[in-house]
């Protein structure tokens, strides 16, 4: 893997397509947005000024887009899949819907094109500090094709199966999140409304069964940990909007399969209405804000 094409500059894309570049891979990049392209001409990446630019004499193709219709834009409608080489492996490590993902791997099947999906969890800083996971799926001798630039990008690869099971392996992770998350600030909340001080509440709940990622590591209460988003008025992080959407996800996922998830769809409601309240680019530990009114 000598050359790789990086389409979709933004906060998660930049830092993966820099982190490639450093070792000593040629990134031909690309964004729909002037800004995003300034921003990675600055950061010193290759950027180029059409898409058809970027698919030439690449051995890989990663994307990183913000939803379905973005990627959908990008491979069916843009005539991408008709303009590369045969030998490219793609890698979308866009969060989308997992029919979304079969149905454009399928498109790429048809024209003799590898495609993995490959979405992320770690975050901004996991992206930055090239230690993010990646959650795979598609054939199993394309994953480990593209493990070189994983091991790069990342910490972690893992496979979850068959061409969407990356996907739907992640949104059964952010959903998870959420209700955690959810669960984390209303207990604390409801701690602190009874005069507990929630650094102590924190401690006892950490050492005890009610333990989880979101209390150990990403303290959604203002001040109780440092380097949180919520010790910094909840900027940074990962945007409320981006967890509704993947909420979404997960609900349609929920419906077509007639899986019943009822702390599920609750927590969706609960970040549409931070979102209707316009916090939608506040990190999603912000939830905490609506237990403390
Ligand atoms: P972002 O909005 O910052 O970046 C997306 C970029 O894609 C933008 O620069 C946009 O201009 C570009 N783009 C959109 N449509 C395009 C097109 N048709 N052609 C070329 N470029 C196009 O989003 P992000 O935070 O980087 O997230 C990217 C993906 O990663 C999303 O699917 C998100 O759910 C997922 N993700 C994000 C995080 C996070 O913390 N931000 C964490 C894990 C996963």
């Amino acid at each position: 893997m000598k050359v790789v094409g990086f389409i979709g500059l933004g906060n998660m894309g930049l830092p993966m397509a820099l982190n490639l570049s450093k070792k000593t891979i040629h990134v031909k990049a690309y964004d729909l947005s002037d800004e995003a392209k300034e921003k990675a001409l600055d950061a010193g990446l290759n950027v180029l000024n059409s898409i058809h630019d970027v698919l030439i004499d690449i051995d890989a193709l990663v994307t990183m887009l913000p939803n379905d219709s973005a990627v959908e834009d990008v491979f069916l409608r843009n005539g991408v899949l008709d303009s590369l080489e045969k030998t490219t492996l793609i890698i979308d490590s866009s969060t989308i819907s997992p029919n979304t993902s079969k149905k454009v791997a399928n498109e790429a099947y048809n024209k003799g094109l590898s495609m993995v999906d490959a979405p992320v969890s770690g975050g901004v800083r996991g992206a930055e500090e090239g230690t993010l996971s990646f959650i795979v799926g598609g054939n199993e001798q394309d994953v480990k094709k593209g493990s070189i630039l994983f091991d790069v990008m990342g910490d972690n690869t893992f496979y979850a199966g068959d061409s969407g099971s990356g996907q739907i392996a992640k949104l059964c992770n952010n959903m998870l999140l959420a209700i955690h998350m959810c669960g984390t600030a209303e207990t604390l909340a409801m701690g602190v409304k009874n005069g507990l001080n929630p650094i102590i509440l924190s401690e006892i709940m950490k050492n005890s069964s009610g333990s989880n990622w979101s209390l150990e590591k990403y303290n959604p209460f203002p001040d109780v940990m440092e380097g949180t988003p919520a010790s910094n008025n909840y900027n940074g992080g990962f945007l409320n909007e981006l967890m509704l959407k993947d909420l979404r996800l997960a609900e349609q996922l929920s419906d077509h399969s007639k899986s019943d998830t009822p702390m599920g769809k609750l927590a969706r409601k609960l970040y549409e209405q931070l979102n209707e309240e316009g916090l939608g680019d506040l990190d999603f530990s912000s939830i905490q804000k609506n237990y403390l009114k």
